[in-house]
């Protein structure tokens, strides 16, 4: 049998990082045994998905040449591969209707009233929050009824009640044991008809013949809900293989708050696909001669399945960075020709207004550009003591304005441009300029350092190592909003 795997993101915002790590192992796999990759797109909860995030997971993909064989906009034999399109096919429904008539699953009827005052009542007398099965007897003849005079209803599993749940993941020394009494009675269709997430991605794992779903391990509560689905089903499952999240330096699941998760942020900083992919694979898996360097054939050559990091890989940008250099200074001529005209044109329209000013020949772009396309600056520690505060003063402010410019850059919404940066920072000195009632005389002489002219002299310097620059907070806007809060940050440590 063929293998086959497959990624099935949900197209909910920016294509994540941790998209292209479980990608990237599965194309490997594929690829080494001369199966198939396909990418599937999980929009059942049609609150949270947008088309323009699928785009942007199609085109993802694309650039960083994890090119699947299936796949919503390359077609295939089994589509199609996005699960709003196979609702409407009446695809789920007849699994759940079929899982009704055998007895392993029922209507429950409970209205969002009643499932509020449940988890209340469970969380009051602290017990697990978790339906409480009320339903679950309900004689089918009763609920055909209820439900054909119109009343609403969802279909849930009937999770066994007892016993263990025991699976043996190939990456894990230990079986995975849970507790069947632990395990919800899932909802596997809501009450508009669509299917959740469980029951759609175990219904198209079989549809579409995925032999293996290599994915991360944030899905193992959810296997022995699929375990016994597939069962239940009649389905042969596939294999189940889970290998360890990507992790922030702290050990947290990778979030944006810590690191740029969004692929194409990556993308427009210039970085190479080639240096992406090798970083990602060696996440996840190592040479087997212990190489650093090495590119997607090298991998899929070289990869295995039982060697994959179970352990959540650190996320370490710095290593990132150093294999770029690696990848880039290797590049035949010609490619890096294109390499340095691409990264200088990607910016070039939005920087000549800026400097256009201060130029007197078309070489002062160069200069002028610097601080924009360098990866650092070096600010003179003098030039960060603005007149009239000491050291001290100006290393509380620059770590006081990275924290907020952090906090704001991680914002759900947040739009790094210089309008609405201008209109931060602003608020930010009203606000902090102003001490409270009952302020030490500490805060009160802190709350006089949040002077405009101070902070932006401040800002200046610290971002772009200068102490003149084009208009404060379109060169933010430019710097970008890692690169400022990283340069803010490496103010503070000449300030020591
Ligand atoms: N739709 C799930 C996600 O967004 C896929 C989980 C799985 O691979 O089964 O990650």
């Amino acid at each position: 049998m063929s293998v086959r795997v497959r990624i099935a993101p949900s197209p909910t915002g920016d294509p994540h990082v941790g998209t292209a790590y479980i990608g990237l192992l599965n194309y490997c796999f594929a690829k080494h045994h001369g199966g198939q990759f396909v990418l599937r797109i999980e929009d059942t909860d049609q609150t949270r998905c947008t088309e323009a995030s699928a785009q942007a997971i199609y085109a993802s993909m694309k650039w960083l040449g994890l090119n699947y064989d299936e796949g919503p906009d390359v077609g295939g034999a089994r589509g199609p591969y996005i699960q709003s399109e196979r609702v409407k096919l009446g695809l789920y429904r007849k699994y759940a209707d079929q899982l009704v008539a055998q007895g392993d699953a029922y209507y429950c009827f409970c209205t969002a009233r009643e499932l509020d005052g449940m988890k209340a009542r469970q969380r009051a007398a602290n017990e697990p929050i978790m339906y409480d099965r009320r339903h679950r007897g309900l004689p089918p003849a009763e609920a055909q009824a209820r439900a054909a005079a119109g009343e609403p209803y969802v279909v849930r599993m009937k999770a066994p009640l007892e016993g263990e749940f025991v699976y043996r993941d190939r990456l894990r020394k230990q079986p995975v044991v849970k507790g069947w009494k632990e395990i919800d009675d899932q909802v596997l269709l809501k009450s508009d008809g669509w299917p959740t997430y469980h029951l759609a991605a175990v219904v198209d794992d079989h549809l579409m013949a995925i032999t293996h779903v290599i994915r991360a391990e944030e899905w193992l509560n959810s296997l022995p809900k699929h375990i016994w689905l597939n069962e239940k089903l009649g389905f042969t499952p596939p294999e189940y293989v889970h290998v360890g999240l990507l992790r922030n330096a702290d050990k947290s699941k990778i979030s944006k708050r810590k690191n740029p998760t969004n692929l194409m942020w990556y993308k427009a900083q210039g970085f190479m696909p080639e240096a992406l992919l090798n970083f990602l694979a060696l996440l996840g898996h190592s040479h087997p001669d212990g190489k650093e360097k090495f590119g997607l054939e090298e991998m899929i050559a070289f990869f295995d399945l039982d060697r994959i990091n179970v352990a959540g890989p650190v996320f370490d940008l710095a290593k990132l960075r150093h294999l770029q250099g690696q990848w880039f200074r290797e590049l035949p001529p010609e490619r890096m020709r294109a390499e340095v005209h691409r990264a200088v044109d990607a910016r070039f329209d939005a920087l000549l207004p800026l400097f256009k000013e201060r130029m007197a020949f078309g070489g002062d772009f160069v200069w002028q550009a610097e601080p924009f396309y360098a990866d650092s600056v070096s600010p003179h520690a003098d030039d960060l003591v603005p007149k009239g505060l000491d050291k001290a003063q100006a290393k509380w402010l620059l770590e006081q304005v990275q924290q907020a410019l952090k906090a704001y850059a991680a914002g759900e919404n947040a739009v790094w441009d210089a309008p609405s940066l201008e209109a931060f920072i602003r608020t930010l000195i009203t606000e902090r300029s102003q001490p409270a009632a009952d302020a030490t005389p500490d805060q009160q002489a802190q709350a006089k350092l949040w002077q405009p002219k101070t902070l932006f002299m401040l800002l200046r310097v610290a971002s772009t190592g200068k102490k003149e620059s084009p208009p404060l907070f379109d060169t933010l806007a430019q710097i970008g909003a890692l690169r400022v809060v990283e340069r803010l940050g490496m103010a503070q440590q000449k300030l020591r």
